[in-house]
């Protein structure tokens, strides 16, 4: 049996890719919230999978882009830029049959940070027709150097162990970090104030850009249950009211899914109260990035 491995992946690509997906699907419980649009992942945050072979610390980014608008915007790609200093790796995640301009800015960082770099062509349960597929590595990998190269489908969990087992190949031998019930470096407030946000994103689509952000207020634990408030602040009061919905349908849909997500990550009965709240203009202003956790 060879040694036991340890070590960390920062997992890098454009938006949207399933850099989270990923994630989680190694990890094995969902520790970083996914939504079917850009800038869903903020905060840099380590997912930590353990296997008998070895321990991977696979530190989520928000996706590296071009595009640089707001104060947002250029938090989102210095998280991103930072995450690869002092990693062992890094998973280059892309999608199946897409390769855009974004993915080379996101190799290219990679590249100048000097860090093995595996691709993952993710999404590939969507390629009807696999033989395509072949055309395609073939033309994204030429002229450019990767450690390994896996198609994989995150969300089907397909293609992993093999991944796995080439990412652990990169990292240094040594004993686990992390005790193995242990899955991510982030506590269970911050995962609570990101499942509320997760449920925004999904239930909002498009009506509510990235204005809104979500303050954990009480975290309790009262016996077996945990007592939790959330203010979900927004830039104005109009969409105060689209979070609210008509009778507030919305907003209690959107807590009744970040409940279920809490429950299910924590293992425990949870009490969730959510409040809406008006402050203006905080996206697009440094103070306020800080004092949201966003420094
Ligand atoms: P990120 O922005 O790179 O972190 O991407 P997410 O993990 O948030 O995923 C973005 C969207 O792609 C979500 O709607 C996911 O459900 C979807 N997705 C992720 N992985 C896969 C996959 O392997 N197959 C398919 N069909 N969809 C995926
Ligand atoms: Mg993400």
């Amino acid at each position: 049996m060879s040694a036991h491995r340890a070590g960390t992946i920062a997992v890098v690509g454009r938006p949207n890719v399933g850099k989270s997906t990923l994630v989680n699907a190694l990890v094995g419980a969902k520790v970083s919230i996914v939504a079917p649009r850009a800038q869903t992942t903020r905060h840099r945050l380590m997912g930590i999978a353990t296997f008998p072979e070895g321990q991977l610390m696979l530190v989520d980014t928000p996706g590296i882009h071009a595009r640089q608008p707001k104060a947002m915007n250029r938090y989102m790609n210095r998280v991103a830029r930072g995450s690869v200093e002092g990693v062992d790796a890094a998973a280059l995640v892309v999608e199946a049959g897409r390769w855009l301009d974004d993915d080379t800015l996101a190799y290219d960082a990679l590249r100048e940070a000097k860090v093995p770099v595996v691709l993952v062509i993710n999404k590939v349960d969507k390629i009807a027709d696999k033989t395509k597929l072949f055309p395609f590595i073939a033309e994204i990998t030429n002229g450019r150097e990767f450690a390994a190269v896996h198609p994989v489908s995150a969300l089907k969990s397909k293609g992993t162990p093999a991944l796995v087992k080439d990412l652990l190949s990169l990292v240094p031998e040594s004993e686990a970090h992390y005790p193995e019930d242990e899955i991510t470096d982030r506590s269970q407030r911050f995962l609570a104030g990101e499942l509320v946000r997760e449920q925004l994103m999904l239930r909002l689509g498009e009506e509510l850009p990235y204005s809104a952000t979500v303050e954990i207020e009480k975290f309790e634990v009262d016996g077996a249950l945990l007592r939790i408030a959330a203010v979900i602040w927004v830039e104005r009061d109009s969409q105060k009211a689209i979070v609210i919905g008509k009778g507030g349908e919305r907003l209690k849909a959107i807590s009744t899914g970040a409940r279920i997500g809490m429950e299910e990550l924590f293992g425990s009965k949870v009490f969730l109260q959510t409040w809406v709240r008006v402050r203006e203009g905080w996206a697009d202003d440094e103070a306020a990035l800080g004092r949201f956790g966003y420094d």
